[in-house]
C-alpha cells in the first residue's frame, strides 16, 4: 500500500516552465523515494483561460522530463459536482453568503488587486455583502444580479476549535484563515473556486503530502479551515521556495524562453533541463 501520495497540479493557462519542473520534481521525488504515489491533476476550473493546447503539452513535457504519474489524470472541470456537493454542505450549515460586488467595488478598497495566487481573493474582501438582509439578497438574485458565494470565515471559525497543520519546512503552523478574509468558494462564472476545488480534490485523491510553492502558503490557512468544516483528512504540507532566475526573479508563464518546450526545441536534453530545475 502506498505510504505517501503527492501530486502536481498545474493550470493549463500556459506552457510549463522551469519553475513548474522544479515543483513537479519535488513532489515526484518525495513520492518515488519511498515507493509512494505521484498524481497529476489539471486545475482547469477557469475554463475561459485554459487551453487544450496547454493541457496536452503538460503531459508531454512531464513525460519528456522523465516524470511519470500514477492512475488517471484528474481534470477539475470534469468534477464540478464534487465541488457543488461540498458547497451544499457549507450552505446548509449557514456558512455561505452571496456576494454581488464587482472586482472594481473591491479593488477600490486596496491597491494590489492581482497579487492573489489565483487572482480571485485579493484584495481582502471588506465584507460588504455579509450584512445584506435575506430580503435584499432575494431581491437581487430575482433581479438577475450575478453573484459569487463567499465563506463567512468568522462564523466558520466560531464553530471550529484551534486548527493547525504540519509543514515540513516550517513545523507546526497555527491556522489563521481570517487573514484571507471571506474567500470566494464559488465564482460568478464557475461553480467553485481554487480554494474549494483544491481542498476537495486533495482529500478525494488521498493526497497525504501537498508539495507546492511558498506563494500558496497563505492559502493553506483557508484549506485547513475547509478541511475542518467538511470533515476531510489533513495532509502534511511542504511549501517550497520558488525557483528563481540568476537575477533572483521567479519564473513565470510570460518567460517564454524558459518553457520546457522551448528549452527542448533549443536542443537541451531532459537531463540538462532537470539539472537547471534545482536550486
Ligand atoms: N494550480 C495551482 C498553480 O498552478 C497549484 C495549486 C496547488 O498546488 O495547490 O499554481
Amino acid at each position: 500500500m502506498a505510504t505517501l501520495t503527492t501530486r502536481f497540479a498545474p493550470s493549463p493557462t500556459g506552457f510549463l516552465h522551469l519553475g513548474h519542473a522544479y515543483s513537479a520534481l519535488i513532489g515526484w521525488h518525495a513520492a518515488r523515494e519511498v515507493g509512494g504515489k505521484f498524481l497529476l491533476r489539471i486545475e482547469d476550473i477557469d475554463v475561459g483561460r485554459c487551453r487544450e493546447e496547454f493541457l496536452e503539452a503538460i503531459s508531454e513535457d512531464l513525460a519528456w522530463l522523465g516524470i511519470d504519474w500514477d492512475g488517471p489524470v484528474r481534470r477539475q472541470s470534469e468534477h464540478f459536482d464534487d465541488y457543488r456537493a461540498a458547497l451544499a454542505r457549507l450552505t446548509d450549515a449557514g456558512l455561505i453568503y452571496p456576494c454581488f460586488c464587482t472586482r472594481r467595488d473591491i479593488a477600490a478598497e486596496v491597491a494590489h488587486a492581482d497579487a492573489a495566487p489565483q487572482g480571485e481573493d485579493r484584495p481582502l474582501y471588506p465584507g460588504t455583502c455579509r450584512h445584506l438582509s435575506e430580503t435584499e439578497r432575494a431581491r437581487r438574485i430575482a433581479a438577475g444580479d450575478s453573484f459569487a458565494l463567499r465563506l463567512d470565515v468568522a462564523e466558520a471559525r466560531a464553530r471550529t476549535s484551534a486548527l493547525s497543520w504540519q509543514d515540513e519546512e516550517r513545523g507546526t503552523i497555527a491556522a489563521a484563515p481570517e487573514s484571507l478574509g471571506d474567500v470566494v468558494l464559488a465564482r460568478k462564472d464557475v461553480p467553485t473556486s481554487y480554494h474549494l476545488a483544491v481542498t476537495v480534490d486533495d482529500a478525494l485523491q488521498g493526497v497525504t503530502l501537498v508539495t507546492r510553492g511558498v506563494d500558496l502558503f497563505a492559502s493553506t490557512h483557508i484549506h485547513r479551515l475547509l478541511q475542518a468544516l467538511l470533515d476531510l483528512p489533513v495532509p502534511r504540507y511542504r511549501h517550497h521556495a520558488l525557483l528563481t532566475d540568476p537575477t533572483g526573479k521567479r519564473y513565470a508563464k510570460r518567460d517564454k524562453a524558459l518553457t520546457l518546450r522551448s528549452l527542448r526545441e533549443a536542443g537541451h536534453t531532459p537531463d540538462e533541463v532537470r539539472a537547471m530545475a534545482v536550486k
